[in-house]
């Protein structure tokens, strides 16, 4: 099933991400992993691609298998910032045969060795070629408070529609603490003209160490009153926990408030965070 069918129905839904293992010995605690998020019954399970090679190997495999045997649709990511035209033509003809519809294009980040390959120098590249290429729904990321490379948020956002206008049909957030940067950048890209569906993404922090990580990655802004609750409950691994899904659920809580229907969740391969969200919201989302 194409994601964006499943995103254009008016039941609100949300969405999960896993990342593949890097070794085929953690294959199978991986996908059960999934299978426990899958049960769920999210509108879509996404699976991470590593841009360096490093966990690109089971993407594909592992989205497969999700679908296959639970039957929730999957997103599978592909990057290309270390690719050659050869190889993504070859990952694409694996992401047919494997019956995998729906793309999220990325460019990835550039490795800390630097070491690129250089036929692609942008995700809009991608998005074109993979649009070429077969029936697949393509998705794009975006970034409510401009991609970290970019200096200026209106050049983010001009370069965002050339991506667009690649031919993607829906594009997922950057993770933000902060529904009304969202909600300001949803006006910022309406009036330069983009009108795909555009899914927040929300990541829920259950640790302080998470958080830095992420910020320092991403140069996400933390508000207030999310470095309060870190400050305060970090150094107890259980509240942290509890005061992090609890601050991603009211974020959720907040959105679909305003109107939102499809939320993408950063749970990552932690079913129990995906299960207490759901527990915190079920009496507002219902899957
Ligand atoms: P692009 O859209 O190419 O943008 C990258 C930068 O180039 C931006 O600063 C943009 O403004 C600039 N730019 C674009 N076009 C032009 C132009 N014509 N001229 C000048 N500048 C331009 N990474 C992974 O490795 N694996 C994953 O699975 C993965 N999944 C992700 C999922 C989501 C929802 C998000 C938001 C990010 C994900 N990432 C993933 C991280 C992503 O790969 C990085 O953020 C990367 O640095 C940018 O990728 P992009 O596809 O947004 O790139």
């Amino acid at each position: 099933m194409k994601i964006i069918d499943t995103i254009k129905s008016d039941q609100v839904t949300l969405s999960f991400e896993v990342f593949p293992p890097k070794t085929s010995d953690k294959f199978e605690n991986t996908y059960r992993a999934a299978e426990r998020i899958a049960a769920l019954n999210p509108s879509y399970i996404s699976v991470t691609y590593g841009a360096g090679g490093g966990t690109s190997m089971f993407t594909a495999e592992l989205a497969q298998k999700i679908h296959q045997q639970t039957g929730v649709p999957v997103l599978a990511h592909l990057t290309c910032v270390s690719s050659t035209h050869e190889t993504v033509e070859r990952t694409l003809q694996e992401y047919k045969k494997r019956g995998l519809e729906n793309i999220l294009a990325l460019r990835g980040d550039i490795p800390e060795d630097g070491q690129i390959e250089h036929d692609y120098k942008y995700a809009s590249q991608l998005v074109a070629e993979v649009k070429r290429a077969g029936d697949f729904c393509v998705g794009g990321a975006c970034y409510p408070e401009g991609h970290i490379e970019c200096a200026h948020k209106a050049d983010d956002i001009a370069h965002l529609k050339e991506k667009v206008e690649a031919g993607c049909d829906f594009l997922t957030t950057q993770m933000f603490f902060d529904n009304n940067i969202f909600y300001n950048f949803l006006y910022r890209v309406k009036d330069v003209g983009i009108n795909v569906p555009i899914i927040p993404g929300i990541m829920p922090i259950t640790t302080e160490k998470q958080l830095a990580r992420s910020v320092a990655m991403s140069g996400t802004n933390v508000p207030e009153r999310f470095r309060a609750i870190v400050d305060h409950f970090g150094p107890d691994p259980e509240a942290m926990r509890q005061a992090g899904i609890v601050y991603a659920s009211e974020q959720i809580i907040d959105l679909v408030a305003n109107g939102v229907r499809h939320i993408h969740v950063y749970s990552m391969n932690k079913p129990s965070v995906a299960e207490a969200i759901m527990q915190n919201l079920s009496h507002i989302i219902t899957l």
